[in-house]
């Protein structure tokens, strides 16, 4: 009986194997994951105010800025807001510094909010009102990296353009197991990987960048991926592996209580509830480690979302 048993083991292993070897040679078959990924986006995508049909470029930019660093289901009544008030970027351009500052309210990273005030300026004057369609003029634009040029000219204008957000990057690196993919930026070998899997059709590419998105934000998570309801467990390498560590980029949560970002949204929140300067005073009554309070209201002016005013008063930029 015991060679039995170790027949038996043999006989998995060996099976295990030739999946794993199959997995890491042909590593996925294109057609196959795009087709069963698309269908899972045709049944499971969220209904986001962003995605309706009708959205302008500039709705789509406003979005994509605003879902930067703020989870979704904070993003979207703040975004349906702003588009009410600022329809248009000339809309946004003719507003004031500090109306763009309190509309942005507590999305959290405020410098976003004053880039896309710039950015509206800038649309205006250098592209007539109209957000270009053209990855070298988007990245133009204050706050404009590759993510967002390449995310607005897919589902703005429906170009082919090879989108990689963090949740993109973690299941293209759990798919493919690339070790590279926990790097900050992405590298050379997923941008391949992104070309590779992308529709060569420009409309279903766009289509695809989205689904994947999404897998990535509701399925394949971070910490807790759910790989019994993903499409793709089947082609999926890190699942045929058992799930090791690396598990592709992710946002490492950074840690808000006590931190120089929690002193910065307190004075921000004072002066954004405050039609009249705040004395400084007042600003210190805020925060008991006045070295760390001082240090977050001399980033918040260096940043300039925060004005400071003769006899130590401090106001939104005018
Ligand atoms: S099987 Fe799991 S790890 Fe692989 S893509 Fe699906 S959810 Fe992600």
């Amino acid at each position: 009986m015991p060679n039995a048993d170790l027949r038996l083991k043999v006989l998995v292993l060996l099976l295990h194997n030739s999946h794993m070897s199959s997995a890491e040679t042909d590593n996925v078959n294109t057609a196959d994951l795009q087709k069963l990924i698309l269908k899972w986006y045709r049944d499971k995508q969220r209904d986001l105010a962003w995605r309706k049909p009708g959205t302008s470029p500039w709705g789509v930019l406003v979005s994509e800025t605003m879902l930067q660093q703020t989870p979704v289901n904070r993003v979207e009544p703040e975004w349906i807001s702003w588009m009410d008030r600022w329809p248009t970027p000339e809309d946004l351009a003719n507003a004031t510094a500090a109306d763009v500052i309190r509309a942005w309210g507590r999305m959290g990273y405020p410098r976003r909010a004053l880039r896309l005030h710039e950015s509206a300026k800038m649309i205006v004057e250098r592209f007539d009102g109209e957000v270009p369609a053209n990855y070298d003029k988007l990245r133009e634009l204050p706050g404009v990296g590759d993510y967002t040029a390449s995310a607005v000219l897919a589902f703005a204008f429906g170009q082919r353009a090879v989108v990689l957000d963090t949740n993109v990057r973690r299941v293209f690196a759990r798919l493919d197991g690339d070790p590279d993919a926990t790097s900050s930026a992405p590298t050379k070998v997923e941008r391949e990987f992104g070309e590779k899997l992308l529709p060569s059709q420009p409309k279903r590419a766009a289509t695809w960048s989205v689904a994947v998105m999404e897998l990535g934000s509701l399925v394949c998570t971070a910490r807790t991926p759910r790989c019994g309801e993903c499409p793709v467990a089947q082609q999926c390498d890190w699942f045929a592996k058992g799930e090791p560590l690396p598990a592709g980029p992710s946002r490492k949560p950074q840690k808000y209580e006590g931190s120089d970002r929690q002193v910065r949204g307190l004075i921000m929140h004072e002066l954004r509830e405050s039609r009249a300067p705040v004395p400084l005073k007042k600003i210190e009554s805020l925060w008991q480690d006045q070295l760390q309070l001082h240090r977050a209201l001399d980033g918040l002016v260096a940043d300039g979302l925060v004005e400071p005013l003769s006899r130590k008063r401090y106001q939104l930029p005018s």
